[in-house]
């Protein structure tokens, strides 16, 4: 969470605050002093900062007597829902409770946009909070949101991406502004090196790295100010982005959201704090378009009443129960049919039901995390879907046979029974839509309509399968196919490492930003297949068709034409070197 506008918010209450950073603190060691001495009303700080046994909030500010621990009235958790959420990579989160022992009087106060139950629980026993807990809900509901599901065929084929800019090329600078979401930084690069290739020539002076730029925690404070002043002004109209933007930072005009690919690092409260991001000024509306791998949407069956009919009638209580620590996510046991029940007044008792069964207990919160990876973890013999180790709100959200908006609603939490209050702006999903009656030819954004959506496109009812019409598809190689004989481990280990110096070449040739990887020029799975396949790649059409079934696009990717000719020629040039070697170490053995 950027905390530099949170001070420049405080400087405009007349209040004096300070964010203690890294580079601050780095910059100015003094700077703890003047904590110490209550020189601040407010201090910023990250649970690093503040809990690190080595630094100086754990060596001196908490063990001596001074006027910071005297004027202290309140510790405040903002963003809480990341106790949970980035528990596996920042542990110190999980120590924040540590706080509790050592200001046992002062108040804590935990706040969030998107609390799940289970993430209450979490909170809840991760920070001691015992005794004396007032939980406030607000609603999280979002009136000026649309959402849709778009089924697709995975992450490697960004063809609806390209055609957001395609779409848009005779107009680009008012082109919807636009945030992508991913959750790995090198397709980022990837998909962020092909859309500007896209737009190049066509922005009217506004350098394409402007015009689309990128947005991680790892991105230097200052380009990611430059980022924001650039979006704010409409220079920039595409940000690809992880969840680094979707907290604590407020453009009131983003009109698209997109999620790219969900899968099992995506939880359900990033999935609603980025969606949340858009339009956020009255009267604004945003639509929200969230791709998942078609595979997954087909897991779940649509006959849900079905997989419903054998579960008694909900007789619990529909309170969470803080005691139990129901925090991690059933996985193995997941009974894909009951997902797509719908949240409607007829399905509540199923619902509440459903929503305790989403996870399960932890036999303590020390073993929560690894508990967790058991849970989610297949074996070689029994290996698991992704439709079972997604986040089970989050396979809930994008297979369930109804409103989208209620399925957040009701794990978020919406106060006062007002779920089934129906007060959108817009046509709210892909499934209120539909009811609704709106043409399929509905305008989501450039190059997407509502018929591209779940809701829209037919099913096989035997097999689950979704329709989707077909695109012209590549011309396949003729049979029958020439092979090799068979090419030893020695010399697929020779053409491995040829391959691989071949692709350093290339990189270098690219000049690329300092922050690319070699794997951007040719991913090491399509490198291996190569290598494992080689003795069926005897013609250049049989490289292409293996480059193909590796999913690996030359369109869409950095290399040109001439680049796969002359990766054909490398290959044909190391196996015939090391055929020669080969033949020459044999010669030698016989003349011994
Ligand atoms: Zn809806």
């Amino acid at each position: 969470m950027r905390l530099t506008p949170k001070v420049d918010a405080c400087t405009n209450f007349k209040l004096r605050s300070v964010a203690l950073t890294s580079s601050k603190v780095e910059a100015n060691p003094a700077l703890w002093r003047e904590v110490d001495n209550g020189n601040f009303q407010i201090v910023y700080a990250s649970p690093e900062m503040l809990m690190d046994p080595t630094k100086h909030f754990q060596c001196n500010t908490v063990k001596e007597h001074n006027k910071f621990k005297t004027n202290l009235v309140l510790i405040a958790i903002d963003e809480c829902h990341c106790l949970w959420c980035w528990e596996r990579f920042r542990p110190e989160y999980r120590r924040l409770g540590d706080l509790r022992k050592i200001f046992i009087d002062i108040p804590f106060l935990c706040l969030s946009a998107t609390i799940a139950p289970h993430v209450a629980s979490y909170i809840h026993e991760v920070l001691s909070l015992r005794w004396l807990t007032v939980l406030f809900s607000l609603s999280i509901r979002r009136d000026d949101i649309n959402i849709v599901v778009v089924p697709f065929g995975g992450p490697h084929d960004i063809t609806p991406l390209r055609r957001l800019v395609t779409e848009s090329i005779h107009d680009l600078l008012n082109m919807p502004k636009t945030l992508i979401f991913l959750d790995g930084v090198e397709t980022a690069q990837k998909i962020n090196l092909e859309l500007q290739r896209e737009v190049s020539g066509h922005l009217h002076g506004v350098p394409t790295d402007v015009f689309i730029r990128t947005y991680w925690a790892t991105i230097d404070d200052d380009r990611k100010d430059e980022t924001l002043k650039d979006l704010r002004s409409g220079r920039t109209r595409i940000v690809l982005c992880t969840d680094a933007f979707s907290l604590g930072v407020d453009i009131r005009d983003i009109d698209l959201v997109i999620q790219w690919d969900i899968n099992e690092k995506l939880t359900i409260e990033s999935l609603w704090q980025r969606i949340g991001r858009g339009s956020r000024a009255p009267d604004r509306m945003s639509n929200s378009i969230i791709y998942v791998n078609k595979r997954i949407l087909e897991s779940v069956p649509q006959d849900w009443e079905e997989g419903w009919k054998q579960t008694e009638p909900q007789l619990e209580p529909d309170d969470i129960d803080f005691d139990e620590l129901c925090i991690i996510p059933v996985s193995k046991q997941r009974p894909l049919a009951k997902f797509g029940i719908p949240v409607t007044p007829e399905t509540a008792s199923k619902v509440n039901r459903h929503v305790r069964e989403l996870y399960k207990e932890a036999t303590s919160l020390k073993e929560a995390l690894r508990n967790a990876k058991q849970e989610s973890h297949g074996t070689q013999q029994d290996r698991m879907s992704m439709a079972q180790k997604i986040d089970p709100g989050v396979l809930w959200a994008v297979t369930n046979m109804g409103c989208l908006h209620k399925v957040f609603q009701i794990l978020f939490r919406e106060p006062d029974d007002k779920v089934f209050m129906d007060s959108h702006k817009g046509w709210c999903c892909g499934f209120c839509a539909k009811r609704r009656g709106l043409p399929a030819d509905t305008i989501v954004a450039p190059g997407v309509t509502l018929g591209h959506s779940i809701h829209y496109l037919e099913r096989d009812p035997s097999t689950n399968k979704i329709i989707i019409p077909p695109r012209p598809q590549d011309v396949t190689p003729p049979v029958p196919q020439p092979q090799r004989e068979a090419v030893s481990a020695e010399r697929k280990k020779d053409l491995q490492r040829t391959l691989e110096g071949w692709r350093n070449l290339k990189f270098k040739e690219l000049c690329l930003p300092p922050n690319c990887v070699v794997s951007l020029v040719l991913p090491d799975k399509v490198l291996t297949r190569i290598v494992n396949n080689v003795r069926k790649i005897v013609i250049y059409s049989q490289l292409l068709a293996t480059l193909r079934e590796a999913h690996w696009d030359q369109g869409s990717s950095l290399l040109i034409e001439a680049d796969v000719t002359g990766l054909f020629g490398a290959i044909e040039n190391a196996l015939g070197q090391s055929l020669l070697k080969e033949q020459a170490n044999k010669g030698q053995r016989a003349l011994c």
